[in-house]
Protein backbone atom coordinates (compact mmCIF):
# COMPACT_ATOMS: atom_id res chain seq x y z
CA UNK A 1 0.00 0.00 0.00
CA UNK A 2 1.59 3.63 -0.95
CA UNK A 3 1.22 6.75 0.87
CA UNK A 4 -0.39 9.39 -1.13
CA UNK A 5 -0.02 12.60 -1.36
CA UNK A 6 -3.39 15.90 -0.68
CA UNK A 7 -2.89 18.78 -2.35
CA UNK A 8 -1.70 21.20 0.45
CA UNK A 9 1.67 18.51 0.85
CA UNK A 10 0.09 16.01 3.62
CA UNK A 11 0.02 12.26 3.63
CA UNK A 12 -2.83 10.63 2.75
CA UNK A 13 -3.43 7.05 4.26
CA UNK A 14 -5.82 4.23 2.45
CA UNK A 15 -8.39 4.55 5.60
CA UNK A 16 -7.98 8.33 6.04
CA UNK A 17 -11.81 10.09 5.67
CA UNK A 18 -10.49 13.63 6.64
CA UNK A 19 -6.89 15.55 5.86
CA UNK A 20 -5.47 16.19 9.14
CA UNK A 21 -3.57 19.16 7.96
CA UNK A 22 -6.01 21.18 6.04
CA UNK A 23 -9.58 19.52 6.70
CA UNK A 24 -10.04 18.36 3.39
CA UNK A 25 -13.08 15.19 3.29
CA UNK A 26 -10.32 12.22 2.06
CA UNK A 27 -11.40 9.42 0.09
CA UNK A 28 -10.32 7.63 -2.86
CA UNK A 29 -10.58 8.73 -6.04
CA UNK A 30 -11.81 6.54 -9.56
CA UNK A 31 -10.21 9.38 -11.34
CA UNK A 32 -7.06 9.80 -10.05
CA UNK A 33 -6.98 6.14 -8.39
CA UNK A 34 -5.44 6.98 -5.40
CA UNK A 35 -6.61 8.75 -2.25
CA UNK A 36 -7.15 12.58 -2.61
CA UNK A 37 -8.87 15.50 -0.93
CA UNK A 38 -11.76 16.69 -1.90
CA UNK A 39 -13.46 19.95 -2.27
CA UNK A 40 -17.07 20.14 -1.11
CA UNK A 41 -19.61 22.83 -2.91
CA UNK A 42 -22.30 24.71 -1.65
CA UNK A 43 -24.51 21.87 -3.01
CA UNK A 44 -22.84 19.32 -1.47
CA UNK A 45 -20.99 18.30 -4.15
CA UNK A 46 -17.60 16.79 -4.01
CA UNK A 47 -14.26 17.83 -6.66
CA UNK A 48 -11.35 16.07 -6.20
CA UNK A 49 -8.56 18.30 -5.24
CA UNK A 50 -5.58 16.13 -7.02
CA UNK A 51 -7.48 15.90 -10.88
CA UNK A 52 -10.68 18.14 -10.44
CA UNK A 53 -13.22 15.56 -10.81
CA UNK A 54 -16.67 15.91 -9.66
CA UNK A 55 -17.62 12.77 -7.69
CA UNK A 56 -19.96 11.76 -4.70
CA UNK A 57 -19.25 9.79 -1.46
CA UNK A 58 -20.32 6.03 -1.72
CA UNK A 59 -23.49 6.01 0.13
CA UNK A 60 -21.25 3.68 2.66
CA UNK A 61 -19.34 6.28 3.31
CA UNK A 62 -21.76 9.18 3.64
CA UNK A 63 -24.45 6.44 5.55
CA UNK A 64 -22.74 3.76 7.77
CA UNK A 65 -19.17 5.44 7.64
CA UNK A 66 -18.02 2.35 7.20
CA UNK A 67 -16.67 3.20 3.27
CA UNK A 68 -13.94 5.78 2.39
CA UNK A 69 -14.07 5.60 -1.83
CA UNK A 70 -15.94 7.92 -4.21
CA UNK A 71 -17.89 7.92 -7.22
CA UNK A 72 -17.78 9.61 -10.28
CA UNK A 73 -20.51 12.42 -10.65
CA UNK A 74 -21.53 10.74 -13.87
CA UNK A 75 -21.95 6.83 -12.33
CA UNK A 76 -25.49 5.98 -11.80
CA UNK A 77 -24.06 4.00 -8.97
CA UNK A 78 -24.90 5.21 -5.31
CA UNK A 79 -22.23 2.60 -3.89
CA UNK A 80 -18.83 2.71 -5.01
CA UNK A 81 -17.07 -0.47 -6.87
CA UNK A 82 -15.93 -2.23 -3.93
CA UNK A 83 -19.31 -1.76 -1.97
CA UNK A 84 -20.68 -3.21 -4.96
CA UNK A 85 -19.39 -6.20 -4.47
CA UNK A 86 -21.68 -6.93 -0.93
CA UNK A 87 -24.51 -9.76 -1.17
CA UNK A 88 -25.01 -9.11 2.08
CA UNK A 89 -23.96 -6.75 4.98
CA UNK A 90 -23.77 -6.84 8.79
CA UNK A 91 -26.84 -6.03 10.35
CA UNK A 92 -26.58 -2.84 12.08
CA UNK A 93 -28.64 -3.12 14.60
CA UNK A 94 -26.41 -5.20 16.71
CA UNK A 95 -24.41 -3.46 19.16
CA UNK A 96 -21.27 -3.18 17.58
CA UNK A 97 -21.85 -4.67 13.97
CA UNK A 98 -21.06 -1.28 12.51
CA UNK A 99 -17.37 -1.20 13.37
CA UNK A 100 -17.25 -4.95 12.99
CA UNK A 101 -18.07 -4.09 9.37
CA UNK A 102 -16.06 -0.92 9.36
CA UNK A 103 -12.82 -3.47 9.82
CA UNK A 104 -14.05 -5.63 7.02
CA UNK A 105 -14.04 -3.28 4.45
CA UNK A 106 -10.65 -1.84 5.62
CA UNK A 107 -9.50 -4.94 5.21
CA UNK A 108 -11.04 -6.11 1.25
CA UNK A 109 -10.12 -2.17 0.58
CA UNK A 110 -6.04 -3.33 0.85
CA UNK A 111 -7.40 -6.38 -0.79
CA UNK A 112 -8.78 -5.24 -3.98
CA UNK A 113 -5.74 -2.71 -4.07
CA UNK A 114 -3.31 -5.59 -4.53
CA UNK A 115 -5.57 -7.20 -7.03
CA UNK A 116 -5.61 -4.09 -8.82
CA UNK A 117 -1.51 -3.76 -8.51
CA UNK A 118 -1.24 -6.83 -9.95
CA UNK A 119 -3.70 -6.23 -12.88
CA UNK A 120 -6.26 -9.64 -11.47
CA UNK A 121 -9.50 -9.69 -13.23
CA UNK A 122 -12.65 -9.75 -10.60
CA UNK A 123 -16.00 -8.37 -10.67
CA UNK A 124 -19.56 -9.80 -10.22
CA UNK A 125 -19.52 -10.06 -14.40
CA UNK A 126 -17.07 -12.83 -14.01
CA UNK A 127 -18.03 -16.53 -13.93
CA UNK A 128 -18.12 -17.38 -10.70
CA UNK A 129 -19.04 -13.66 -10.53
CA UNK A 130 -17.29 -12.28 -6.89
CA UNK A 131 -19.39 -10.77 -4.05
CA UNK A 132 -19.02 -10.79 -0.52
CA UNK A 133 -20.93 -11.83 2.47
CA UNK A 134 -20.49 -10.37 6.01
CA UNK A 135 -22.93 -12.64 8.28
CA UNK A 136 -22.49 -13.04 11.98
CA UNK A 137 -24.27 -16.71 13.17
CA UNK A 138 -27.74 -16.87 13.75
CA UNK A 139 -28.18 -15.04 10.42
CA UNK A 140 -27.46 -17.81 7.80
CA UNK A 141 -30.52 -19.62 7.80
CA UNK A 142 -32.13 -16.79 5.97
CA UNK A 143 -29.09 -16.44 3.50
CA UNK A 144 -28.94 -20.07 1.98
CA UNK A 145 -32.01 -21.49 1.79
CA UNK A 146 -31.45 -24.75 3.35
CA UNK A 147 -28.56 -23.78 5.55
CA UNK A 148 -28.64 -26.59 7.97
CA UNK A 149 -26.58 -24.44 10.92
CA UNK A 150 -26.54 -21.04 12.66
CA UNK A 151 -23.16 -21.01 12.87
CA UNK A 152 -21.74 -19.20 9.84
CA UNK A 153 -18.72 -20.76 8.13
CA UNK A 154 -16.03 -18.63 6.80
CA UNK A 155 -15.32 -19.62 3.57
CA UNK A 156 -15.91 -19.68 -0.59
CA UNK A 157 -18.33 -21.03 -2.53
CA UNK A 158 -19.15 -20.37 -6.43
CA UNK A 159 -17.58 -17.02 -6.18
CA UNK A 160 -19.20 -15.89 -2.74
CA UNK A 161 -16.76 -15.26 -0.21
CA UNK A 162 -18.33 -15.38 3.24
CA UNK A 163 -16.67 -14.32 6.51
CA UNK A 164 -18.05 -14.30 10.09
CA UNK A 165 -18.09 -11.40 11.60
CA UNK A 166 -17.12 -12.71 14.69
CA UNK A 167 -13.02 -12.39 13.18
CA UNK A 168 -13.51 -8.87 12.77
CA UNK A 169 -13.24 -9.11 17.14
CA UNK A 170 -10.00 -9.27 18.30
CA UNK A 171 -10.49 -11.22 21.25
CA UNK A 172 -12.72 -14.14 19.13
CA UNK A 173 -10.23 -14.06 16.45
CA UNK A 174 -7.06 -14.30 19.25
CA UNK A 175 -8.52 -17.12 20.93
CA UNK A 176 -8.90 -19.44 17.73
CA UNK A 177 -5.45 -18.86 16.23
CA UNK A 178 -4.01 -19.50 19.63
CA UNK A 179 -6.48 -23.24 19.36
CA UNK A 180 -5.78 -23.52 16.19
CA UNK A 181 -1.90 -23.15 16.60
CA UNK A 182 -1.99 -20.32 13.56
CA UNK A 183 0.95 -17.98 13.29
CA UNK A 184 -1.33 -15.43 12.29
CA UNK A 185 -4.93 -15.06 11.94
CA UNK A 186 -6.26 -11.88 10.30
CA UNK A 187 -8.89 -10.54 8.32
CA UNK A 188 -6.75 -9.65 5.55
CA UNK A 189 -5.48 -12.81 5.43
CA UNK A 190 -8.93 -14.62 5.60
CA UNK A 191 -9.67 -13.05 2.98
CA UNK A 192 -6.29 -13.40 0.62
CA UNK A 193 -7.02 -17.53 1.43
CA UNK A 194 -10.71 -17.05 -0.11
CA UNK A 195 -9.97 -14.94 -2.84
CA UNK A 196 -7.29 -17.64 -3.79
CA UNK A 197 -10.52 -20.24 -4.25
CA UNK A 198 -12.28 -17.64 -6.40
CA UNK A 199 -8.66 -17.63 -8.29
CA UNK A 200 -8.92 -21.64 -8.71
CA UNK A 201 -12.85 -21.73 -10.04
CA UNK A 202 -11.93 -18.60 -12.27
CA UNK A 203 -8.80 -19.35 -14.04
CA UNK A 204 -8.08 -23.06 -13.60
CA UNK A 205 -11.15 -25.30 -13.06
CA UNK A 206 -11.94 -26.40 -16.06
CA UNK A 207 -9.02 -25.77 -18.07
CA UNK A 208 -7.21 -28.52 -19.07
CA UNK A 209 -3.56 -27.12 -19.08
CA UNK A 210 -4.45 -25.15 -16.07
CA UNK A 211 -5.84 -28.09 -14.06
CA UNK A 212 -2.12 -30.03 -15.32
CA UNK A 213 -0.02 -27.58 -14.46
CA UNK A 214 -1.91 -27.45 -10.74
CA UNK A 215 -1.77 -31.03 -10.02
CA UNK A 216 1.67 -31.40 -10.74
CA UNK A 217 2.54 -28.09 -8.08
CA UNK A 218 -0.39 -28.97 -5.67
CA UNK A 219 -1.35 -32.10 -6.17
CA UNK A 220 -4.23 -34.46 -7.75
CA UNK A 221 -7.44 -32.64 -6.06
CA UNK A 222 -9.57 -35.81 -6.72
CA UNK A 223 -7.17 -38.64 -5.09
CA UNK A 224 -8.81 -38.36 -1.83
CA UNK A 225 -11.32 -36.22 -2.35
CA UNK A 226 -11.75 -32.89 -0.55
CA UNK A 227 -14.90 -34.88 2.11
CA UNK A 228 -12.31 -37.52 2.31
CA UNK A 229 -9.31 -35.23 2.83
CA UNK A 230 -11.06 -33.07 5.64
CA UNK A 231 -11.77 -35.86 8.02
CA UNK A 232 -8.52 -36.71 7.62
CA UNK A 233 -6.81 -34.05 8.87
CA UNK A 234 -9.06 -33.30 11.48
CA UNK A 235 -8.33 -36.94 12.43
CA UNK A 236 -5.11 -37.45 12.42
CA UNK A 237 -3.45 -33.32 11.99
CA UNK A 238 -0.45 -32.56 9.89
CA UNK A 239 2.09 -34.49 8.54
CA UNK A 240 5.45 -34.20 10.83
CA UNK A 241 7.44 -32.75 8.46
CA UNK A 242 4.80 -30.32 6.78
CA UNK A 243 6.66 -27.41 7.35
CA UNK A 244 9.44 -27.98 4.66
CA UNK A 245 6.57 -28.62 2.12
CA UNK A 246 3.47 -26.31 3.09
CA UNK A 247 3.36 -22.39 4.16
CA UNK A 248 0.82 -23.53 7.14
CA UNK A 249 -0.82 -27.26 8.95
CA UNK A 250 -3.93 -26.41 7.10
CA UNK A 251 -2.28 -26.08 3.66
CA UNK A 252 -1.37 -30.13 4.21
CA UNK A 253 -5.25 -30.28 4.33
CA UNK A 254 -6.10 -30.77 0.03
CA UNK A 255 -4.42 -29.48 -2.25
CA UNK A 256 -7.33 -26.90 -3.19
CA UNK A 257 -6.31 -25.65 0.79
CA UNK A 258 -2.76 -25.69 -0.32
CA UNK A 259 -3.92 -23.30 -3.09
CA UNK A 260 -5.21 -21.02 -1.06
CA UNK A 261 -2.66 -20.63 1.37
CA UNK A 262 0.02 -20.49 -0.75
CA UNK A 263 -2.21 -18.09 -3.33
CA UNK A 264 -2.47 -15.71 0.42
CA UNK A 265 1.14 -15.90 0.97
CA UNK A 266 1.69 -14.79 -2.65
CA UNK A 267 -0.58 -11.98 -2.34
CA UNK A 268 0.99 -10.86 0.97
CA UNK A 269 4.41 -10.93 -0.15
CA UNK A 270 3.14 -8.51 -3.29
CA UNK A 271 1.13 -6.52 -0.67
CA UNK A 272 4.28 -5.53 1.51
CA UNK A 273 6.62 -5.62 -1.32
CA UNK A 274 4.89 -3.25 -2.80
CA UNK A 275 4.41 -0.65 0.62
CA UNK A 276 8.10 -1.17 1.22
CA UNK A 277 9.05 -0.08 -2.29
CA UNK A 278 6.81 3.13 -1.78
CA UNK A 279 8.66 3.53 1.54
CA UNK A 280 12.27 3.06 -0.06
CA UNK A 281 13.17 0.08 1.84
CA UNK A 282 13.02 -2.24 -1.37
CA UNK A 283 14.69 -1.19 -4.09
CA UNK A 284 14.54 -1.94 -7.81
CA UNK A 285 11.19 -3.67 -9.71
CA UNK A 286 9.76 -5.67 -6.67
CA UNK A 287 6.99 -7.57 -7.95
CA UNK A 288 8.87 -8.29 -11.62
CA UNK A 289 9.10 -12.71 -11.00
CA UNK A 290 9.04 -14.91 -8.25
CA UNK A 291 12.52 -15.37 -7.43
CA UNK A 292 12.99 -11.74 -6.84
CA UNK A 293 10.16 -11.33 -4.61
CA UNK A 294 10.86 -14.35 -2.57
CA UNK A 295 14.31 -12.99 -2.42
CA UNK A 296 13.66 -9.50 -1.72
CA UNK A 297 10.73 -10.44 0.81
CA UNK A 298 12.78 -12.87 2.65
CA UNK A 299 15.20 -10.67 3.51
CA UNK A 300 12.80 -7.76 4.33
CA UNK A 301 11.14 -10.70 6.92
CA UNK A 302 14.13 -11.02 8.47
CA UNK A 303 14.16 -7.83 9.55
CA UNK A 304 11.02 -7.12 10.22
CA UNK A 305 11.15 -10.14 12.55
CA UNK A 306 13.83 -8.76 14.45
CA UNK A 307 11.90 -5.68 14.55
CA UNK A 308 8.38 -6.97 15.74
CA UNK A 309 10.34 -9.46 18.06
CA UNK A 310 11.94 -6.24 20.08
CA UNK A 311 8.75 -4.98 20.26
CA UNK A 312 7.11 -8.66 21.76
CA UNK A 313 4.97 -9.04 18.81
CA UNK A 314 4.20 -12.36 16.70
CA UNK A 315 6.52 -12.31 13.90
CA UNK A 316 5.97 -10.48 11.11
CA UNK A 317 6.81 -13.38 8.04
CA UNK A 318 6.63 -16.40 9.96
CA UNK A 319 6.86 -18.59 7.07
CA UNK A 320 10.56 -20.03 6.18
CA UNK A 321 10.22 -20.24 2.54
CA UNK A 322 11.80 -23.35 1.80
CA UNK A 323 12.60 -24.66 -2.40
CA UNK A 324 9.39 -26.64 -2.07
CA UNK A 325 7.19 -23.50 -1.33
CA UNK A 326 9.11 -21.54 -3.30
CA UNK A 327 8.28 -23.57 -6.13
CA UNK A 328 4.37 -23.64 -5.39
CA UNK A 329 4.59 -19.68 -5.24
CA UNK A 330 5.96 -19.76 -8.94
CA UNK A 331 3.31 -21.93 -10.00
CA UNK A 332 0.82 -19.71 -8.30
CA UNK A 333 2.72 -16.93 -9.89
CA UNK A 334 2.40 -18.34 -13.01
CA UNK A 335 -0.96 -19.20 -13.45
CA UNK A 336 -1.88 -15.88 -12.59
CA UNK A 337 0.41 -13.44 -14.02
CA UNK A 338 -0.98 -15.36 -17.29
CA UNK A 339 -4.39 -14.41 -16.42
CA UNK A 340 -3.76 -10.18 -15.68
CA UNK A 341 -4.60 -7.26 -17.45
CA UNK A 342 -2.79 -4.85 -17.92
CA UNK A 343 -1.97 -3.44 -14.57
CA UNK A 344 -3.37 0.04 -13.47
CA UNK A 345 -1.05 3.01 -14.34
CA UNK A 346 1.26 1.32 -11.43
CA UNK A 347 3.50 4.80 -12.03
CA UNK A 348 1.38 7.83 -11.15
CA UNK A 349 -1.56 6.73 -9.40
CA UNK A 350 -3.27 9.76 -7.17
CA UNK A 351 -0.40 12.12 -6.21
CA UNK A 352 2.33 10.35 -3.98
CA UNK A 353 3.70 11.05 -0.69
CA UNK A 354 7.92 11.53 -0.92
CA UNK A 355 9.11 9.46 1.19
CA UNK A 356 12.38 7.66 0.85
CA UNK A 357 14.34 7.86 -2.24
ZN1 LIG B 1 -4.70 18.38 2.97
ZN1 LIG C 1 -8.89 12.68 -8.46
ZN1 LIG D 1 -18.00 2.06 -0.83
ZN1 LIG E 1 -9.91 -22.62 2.11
Amino acid sequence: MRIYSCTCGAPLFIDNTQCTSCGRAAGWCESCEGMAGFDTGAAGDWTCATCGTAARPCANYSGPGVCNRTVRADDPQTLCRLCGLNDTVPNLEVDGNRDRWARLEAAKRRLIYTLDLLGLPYGTDTTPPLRFSFLGDGELAGHWVGAETDQVLTGHAEGLITVNIREADDAAREQVRVDMGEAHRTLIGHLRHEIGHYYWDLLIRGRTGAEQDFATAFGDPNDPPYDVALDRHYADGPPPDWEGWHVSAYATMHPWEDWAETFALWLAMAGVLDTAQSLGIVHGPALQDTATMVEQYRRLGLAMNELTREMGLLDFAPVVITPAIEAKLKSVDWLMRGAAVPARDQDAPGQMFPVGS
